[in-house]
């Protein structure tokens, strides 16, 4: 394989929600700073963001204040959030807002020129477009490079454990990318595809989360020593039957209530948080009351079409479906179930522990979006105020960085045989290593492998859904299983170890596949350390089913030589308490 070097003074990695605007704050805020983009796949339709989204869940609207939506997020989340995070993202949604409707979002304004509100916190928009409008205005700035088609694998650190940049695959020009930089912005989403989805075979990527987010982003920080919070809080979303189109809309926009195959209104007995509403579809079914609706019949025909509308804007599939089969939500309710479990930062608190500047444990390496912890129900725009705040942080970062290089080399010109104590953001793994790597991956094996890569992921979701809470099981587990699932992950992680591939798609999917069987190992480890049941379904622990409160903690965790290290931390409260 080739080798494409750069240089930057920083690399976002991911340019999802998160990394464009971190992106763009730096393009507006340091142009004199050079920062590089590596994507994935194209900037203009990737990520969460690629079939775009039809509203903007949070946001602060009239008559209501920041604190109003940590309140919020932490009721959701019974407590188990960075209160320091939330508030300080809540107090920024606004701006962002704005700013990306200068960009060219169409946010829909009721006749006195005031935004249409859908709840308190919530905007209506025309958001099919909106990852082309961030694309284009990241493209256009001068002081960012965007690479895409690029699959990033690793961190670069240098010998005192700053991070020192990241190496990936272009997928397209099939060449080693290694990029030299003074600080790090990871932006690579949650991961989906940990669990056997709710679809089989080729359709197993009609999923809610886009299933090329992999959780590369934890395997990378994980492997690079950062610490993760709060895995165990996976997030199980409530979604339209086949489609697997959120319901949001329905239950918001048309206030469509929940209810059972009899006709019964049951939310009540359950609670209204995220968790609970899935919940309570879980035991209607087991209690043989199933298949659960929406109850939208009978709604007006101006408010079918407006679903209608609204469906094409983010999950055109569902809009589809009503028209061939010819019964609308007018005429038929709309039929619910849960999808498979993922690791997501941006619904729930899972990701990276980050401090106010959303520096992780690693110095250098920020983490912005779904695939930073402490900080659940971000959405969209909490995205991009974690981006803007990780840019300001990573900018911050660089200035110091120069700083210190520039006393190094006076301090070296006074001393020249003293050893420097700081960071010289020179990787240990140097390009030869990695393309040594690489390319023992791509050398012809001498036995051909007895599983194929597919085989693997198929063994590994069978193994999430059967041990650690999948569909089939209705979410719920226990220690032994958690047990029998750690020891199939561990096989399957070493039986990955003789995947080979024949190019660099082939590498993608070995990588992808060991990111995630890196995740499920560290989620397995979080979902026994929870030794309780604190967010039914989203952790339901039948060894422990009742709240604990001993566990009024975070659960979070580090590899260390290979093995998950859990530590229990207090719960942040309040912004003066932030971790620094
Ligand atoms: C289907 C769906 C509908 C949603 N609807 C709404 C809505 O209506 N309103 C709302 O407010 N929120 C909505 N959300 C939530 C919101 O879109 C996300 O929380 C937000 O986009 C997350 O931003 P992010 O940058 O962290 O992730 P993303 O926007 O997903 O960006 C991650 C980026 O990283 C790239 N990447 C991944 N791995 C690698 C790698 N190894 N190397 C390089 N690049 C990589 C990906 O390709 C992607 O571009 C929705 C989410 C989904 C999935």
């Amino acid at each position: 394989m080739k080798i494409l070097e750069k240089r930057a003074d920083i690399l976002i990695i991911g340019g999802g929600a998160a990394g464009c605007f971190a992106a763009l704050t730096l393009a507006k805020e340091r142009p004199e700073l050079s920062v590089v983009l590596l994507e994935k796949a194209g900037l203009r339709r990737s990520g969460c963001l690629a079939a775009g989204v039809n509203a903007l869940n949070a946001y602060i609207t009239p008559g209501h204040v920041p604190q109003d939506y940590v309140d919020y997020a932490s009721k959701d989340a019974d407590g188990i959030v960075r209160e320091d995070l939330l508030l300080q993202m809540s107090e920024g949604l606004n701006d962002v807002t704005r700013e990306v409707e200068k960009l060219g979002l169409v946010i829909l304004k009721d006749k006195d020129g005031s935004y249409v509100s859908r709840g308190w916190r919530n905007l209506k928009i025309n958001g099919e477009n909106i990852k082309p409008i961030l694309a284009k205005a990241v493209k256009a700035a001068k002081n960012i490079e965007v690479l895409e088609h690029v699959d990033v694998v690793d961190l670069l650190k240098d010998a005192s454990g700053h991070a020192a940049g990241a190496w990936g695959v272009a997928l397209r020009e099939e060449a080693v990318v290694y990029v030299r930089a003074r600080a790090v912005i990871c932006a690579t989403g949650g991961a989906a595809g940990l669990y056997r989805p709710n679809h089989p075979g080729e359709a197993r990527h009609t999923m809610w989360y886009p299933p090329f987010n992999t959780g590369a982003g934890y395997a990378m920080g994980l492997r690079a020593g950062a610490e993760m919070t709060s895995f165990e809080m996976r997030f199980i979303a409530l979604r339209c039957k086949d489609t697997i189109a959120p319901t949001g809309t329905l239950a918001q926009g048309v206030g469509a209530p929940q209810v059972n195959a009899r006709g019964e209104k049951y939310q009540a007995k359950y609670g209204n948080t995220t968790s609970e509403r899935l919940y309570a579809v879980v035991s209607e079914n087991l209690a043989g009351r199933g298949p659960c609706y929406l109850e939208t019949r009978g709604i007006s025909e101006e408010a079918e079409t407006s679903l209608e509308k609204a469906y094409l804007n983010m999950a055109p599939a569902q809009t589809m479906k009503w028209r061939e089969t010819g019964l609308g939500p007018r005429t038929a309710d709309v039929e619910v179930e849960g999808t498979e479990p993922y690791v997501v930062g941006g619904h729930t608190a899972s990701g990276y522990w980050v401090d106010g500047d959303r520096q992780t444990t690693v110095p250098g390496l920020f983490a912005a979006g779904d695939v930073a912890g402490g900080c659940p129900q971000k959405y969209v725009t909490g995205a991009f105020v974690e981006g803007k705040i990780a840019a300001r942080g990573a900018a911050k970062h660089v200035e110091r960085a120069k700083a210190e290089a520039e006393h190094r080399t006076n301090a070296t010109a006074a001393n020249p045989a003293g050893n420097a104590q700081t960071s010289s953001y020179a990787p240990v793994q140097t390009p030869d290593e990695i393309v040594a790597r690489v390319a023992d991956l791509l050398a012809p094996p001498d036995e051909p492998p007895l599983f194929t890569v597919d085989a693997l992921e198929e063994a590994m979701q069978q193994t999430m859904d059967e041990y650690a809470g999948g569909i089939t099981t209705g979410y719920r587990y226990t220690e032994r299983q958690l047990d029998l699932a750690a020891k199939h992950i561990d096989r399957i992680t070493r039986l990955s170890g003789d995947l080979h591939a024949d190019d660099a798609y082939g590498l993608l999917k070995i990588f992808e596949l060991q990111e995630r069987l890196l995740v499920c190992k560290v989620l397995i480890e979080h979902l026994k350390a929870r030794k309780e049941t604190r967010w039914h379904s989203f952790a339901e622990n039948l060894d422990y089913p009742e709240k604990d409160e001993a566990f009024e903690k975070y659960v979070n965790s580090r590899l260390v030589d290979g093995k998950v290290e859990i530590i229990l931390r207090d719960l942040v409260k309040k912004e003066k308490e932030a971790v620094r």
